[in-house]
């Protein structure tokens, strides 16, 4: 496998040597972080000194609630927060777009991004109602950047309340002073299957039961969390070298004749989507594979299809859509 050339981390980031020893740490812990005897709390100290390992990792001031993953810290946000009106983001991830139904949809820019001006109109029009926007810190397929710091801005003008999908940028940039951000640790490292929910304010979520302060029921996976946690403390640094490795791919790929989706647009450097007209993303990806190089098309990630994104349709088109692979 080391020749082959991996170029899928949007969809999942290999795991770091640091995490890989802390999920072994973790695994020969014992109690369950609830027991109250010896080992138990042994279980609990560790679960704790993660999370402030977290919170101090990701310069957090709130709280930090263990999820599965992205997904669940969206779902939970979804079912639990207090809201009239949901607004979302028109290239939000299908995590979002799943508890979307009669939502308000903000279509996106021809940038690729949510135009402040859009919330800001249908938040002038709801009164009294309070709403609930979520939007991502990043677009998963192009890499957009979505002006997230001015949304926040103008929902909390209007008194509501504000969630970013930071799943592509956590450990990477700073966090957006949101009021609830989902994040998954195998988009920067650590296993999958883990991530958090990170909160400003309880009181704007309805508790469920169960652990974790009673916002997310079940035994805490305490091998995954020290995995997540050792991850974020290892260095990213190498964030800079992948800002002038896209832009030389973004010329090679040009002067081959393909074109690079949101050039124009702030995009992270780790993530970008190009168009190589005349062949399809399926064979694209075939012939990329065959050569011994990981890439991906459409919402493979989160659907197991190849087929285009709602997103990525609505940007270029559908015929220009079916043309596309993401490098990242
Ligand atoms: N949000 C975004 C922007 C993503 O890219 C992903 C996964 O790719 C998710 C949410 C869901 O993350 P997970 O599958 O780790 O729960």
């Amino acid at each position: 496998m080391s020749d082959r050339l991996y170029l899928d981390h949007a969809a999942n980031t290999p795991v770091l040597p640091a995490a890989r020893e802390a999920v072994l740490r973790g695994l020969d812990l014992t109690g369950n972080p609830s027991s109250p005897h010896a080992s138990g709390r042994v279980a609990k100290g560790a679960l704790e000194e993660a999370r402030e390992t977290i919170r101090a990792g990701l310069g957090w001031t709130g709280d930090v609630v263990f999820t599965s993953g992205a997904t669940e810290s969206i779902a939970i946000v979804l079912a639990s927060a207090e809201r009239d009106v949901l607004i979302v983001g028109g290239g939000e991830h299908d995590a979002v777009r799943r508890h979307a139904e009669g939502a308000v949809i903000l279509p996106l820019g021809d940038d690729g991004r949510v135009p402040v001006h859009a919330l800001e109109g249908r938040l002038g029009a709801l009164g009294a109602k309070a709403p609930l926007v979520v939007v991502q810190s990043a677009n998963n397929e192009i890499g957009v950047i979505q002006p997230v710091d001015d949304l926040i801005a103008v929902t909390r003008r209007a008194g509501g309340t504000f969630l970013a999908d930071c799943t592509q940028t956590a450990a990477k940039v700073q966090l957006p002073d949101a009021d609830f951000i989902a994040l998954s640790a195998h988009k920067f490292g650590g296993p999958k299957g883990i991530g958090a929910l990170l909160v400003r304010d309880f009181s704007r979520l309805r508790a469920t039961g169960g652990q974790e302060q009673g916002y997310r029921g079940g035994t805490e996976n305490l091998p995954a969390i020290l995995g997540m946690a050792a991850a974020l403390c290892a260095p990213h640094g190498w964030i800079e070298r992948a800002r002038d490795l896209r832009a030389h791919l973004d010329g090679a790929i040009e002067a081959a004749g393909g074109e690079v989706i949101a050039k124009s647009s702030a995009r992270v450097p780790t993530i970008a989507s190009y168009r190589m007209p005349g062949v399809a993303s399926g064979a694209q990806i075939i012939q990329f594979d065959m050569a011994g190089i990981a890439v991906s098309a459409g919402s493979a990630c989160s659907s197991g299809t190849m087929k285009p994104s709602l997103m990525m349709t609505s940007l270029v088109g559908d015929a220009a859509a079916g043309e596309v692979v993401r490098v990242s």
